[in-house]
């Protein structure tokens, strides 16, 4: 595996297995915290694309990779959990190069890429089909088949998780993957890609598409031979993709957006609080669908709490990805970073005060990345438009709360719903909460902790479906009914 830098090659792409220049547009994906050339590439042309999916459609159907024995398949996927742990540390480095993350976030990121294939292989070899229960003279069957070619769309904030979240469970299923990572990130998709295949997942059954979405992605979701796509993005951008959905009638899931609430009751262990809340909003530079970026504290302690916060946030350590100390690095691009100017900018406008941050951080250290500072804004209303729209970003907003119907209320007023956050001494307060808060997932005492055996996805506008758990392989799948005549006598109606 190569860990480019500044090499000034055109990095070959995987179209249906073989890897070669894309016909599109030449790109660059460039380091966020320096603004340096990691590796340029060409996008595919949409001629590309077709030849792809065709070479997908293909080794579906004749590689035979269906129709190993589930043991089989799993066999190849635990050698790709492997293989991704033996190089472990060059794929963290380039998952540093590719998306800016700190190196500590990208380790846990490629652990957690292995750990997922591991998962779904033995999701694969354990998975059990039912006989359901018998009708006299028949016995039913209810059966699992693959669809053929899914695409997996990812964005830019995790790279090589997101897309083990997708490929593990849809090879482990049978099918063919064709991966359209985002745009500004496409290299741990390669690097995953020729580690399947090195692994032994037949080539042409998986194939690297990066590009601009809105081509790139639009093209692969509308191919016919494209069966079913599971997208993780933003909410406008999984909107488009379920009309083009359900004009094909194909399944897709849509993993989107949030604002979640992190809510910090009066009884609240505040040591405890105050590190989740810091970790659960400013871990990934806030770049992160869950992070917990509407903070909601009991109104007795909100003025202490909000300065112990403040104080923290103030001296969380932004820096350099490659230093393991980081806490915070660079945004992924500068254009990203201009957005979450504005939205400070609309908070000002809305009557927003900063309490910490605001602003890109000074000195040599920032000049060339995509930095900006841990920010905490107050003095906001839950329906401003600030407290509403998805930031993506270091920005948390803050609010007070008089008791537990007024927060219940404020925390389920958001078109998203895919996390929260409760931080409570009391068991029975935290029960009653976590049952009313209307979320994908509830973390209590904690925040921003997964387990691949637990199912993940959001509510309304965060998305539709599921990823993960042991049943995160079906959604790759086609359940079929098998009845079997078992009589002796014809069917007695046409007598
Ligand atoms: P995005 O929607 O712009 O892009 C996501 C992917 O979709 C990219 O690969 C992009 O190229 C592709 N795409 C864009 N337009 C497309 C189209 N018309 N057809 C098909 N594909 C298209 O999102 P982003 O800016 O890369 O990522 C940030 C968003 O992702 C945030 O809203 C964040 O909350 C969300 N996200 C959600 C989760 C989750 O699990 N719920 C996880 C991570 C990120």
């Amino acid at each position: 595996m190569s860990l480019i830098t500044e090499s000034k090659d055109l990095l070959p792409i995987n179209i249906g297995g073989e890897m070669r220049l894309g016909g599109g547009d030449e790109s660059a994906t460039l380091y966020p915290a320096t603004g340096e050339v990691v590796a340029r590439l060409r996008a595919p042309s949409l001629a590309d694309v077709d030849e792809a999916i065709a070479r997908a459609d293909h080794a579906f159907r004749t590689s035979g990779w269906a129709q190993r024995k589930p043991h089989e398949r799993a066999a190849v996927l635990y050698r790709v959990a492997s293989l991704i742990r033996e190089r472990a540390e060059p794929l963290a480095q380039r998952q540093r190069l590719d998306n800016g993350k700190p190196i500590n976030e990208t380790r846990a990121l490629v652990a957690s890429a292995a750990a997922t294939f591991q998962f779904f292989a033995s999701a694969c070899e354990t998975l059990e089909e039912t006989i359901t229960p018998s009708r006299g003279d028949f016995m039913t069957m209810s059966v699992y088949e693959p669809m053929g070619v899914v695409a997996a769309i990812t964005p830019w904030n995790s790279p090589i998780a997101s897309e083990a979240q997708k490929v593990a469970p849809a090879l482990a299923a049978g099918n063919a993957v064709v991966i359209k990572p985002a745009e500004a990130t496409p290299l741990m998709a390669l690097e995953l890609a020729a580690i399947c295949e090195e692994a032994g997942v037949p080539k042409g059954l998986i194939s690297v598409l990066p590009g601009r979405g809105s081509v790139i992605g639009d093209a692969i979701t509308k191919h016919p031979l494209v069966k079913r796509v599971s997208f993780t993005g933003g909410t406008s951008t999984g909107k488009h993709i379920a009309h083009i959905a359900a004009d094909k009638m194909m399944p897709v899931s849509l993993e989107l957006g949030g604002k979640s609430a992190t809510m910090v009751l009066d009884d609240a262990d505040l040591d405890h609080a105050v590190n989740g809340v810091l970790y659960g909003i400013f871990s990934s530079s806030g770049e992160s669908c869950i992070a917990g970026s509407r903070l909601f504290v009991a109104r007795k302690l909100y003025n202490e709490f909000l300065q112990r916060l403040s104080v923290r946030a103030a001296a969380l350590r932004v820096g350099d990805p490659a230093d393991e100390r980081t806490q915070m690095g660079p945004l992924i691009t500068a254009k990203h970073r201009e957005s979450i100017e504005r939205y400070v900018e609309l908070g000002r406008s809305e009557g927003a005060s900063v309490r910490t941050g605001g602003a890109r951080p000074q000195g040599e250290l920032y000049a060339r990345g995509n930095y900006y500072m841990p920010t905490i804004l107050e003095g906001v209303k839950n329906t401003d438009q600030i407290c509403q729209q998805e930031i993506f970003g270091p920005v948390l907003v803050a609010m007070p709360f008089d008791n537990e119907e007024d927060l219940i209320a404020q925390a389920n007023d958001s078109v998203y719903a895919l996390a929260a956050g409760i931080w409570t001494r009391d068991y029975k307060r935290a029960w009653r909460i976590g049952r009313a808060v209307q979320a994908g997932t509830v973390w209590i005492n904690t925040y921003k902790q997964f387990s691949i055996s637990t199912p993940f996805g959001g509510w309304r506008d965060s998305g539709l479906g599921r990823e993960k758990g042991r049943l995160g392989i079906l959604q790759y799948m086609e359940q079929k009914s098998l009845y079997w005549g078992l009589n002796e006598q014809p069917l007695a109606w046409a007598n």
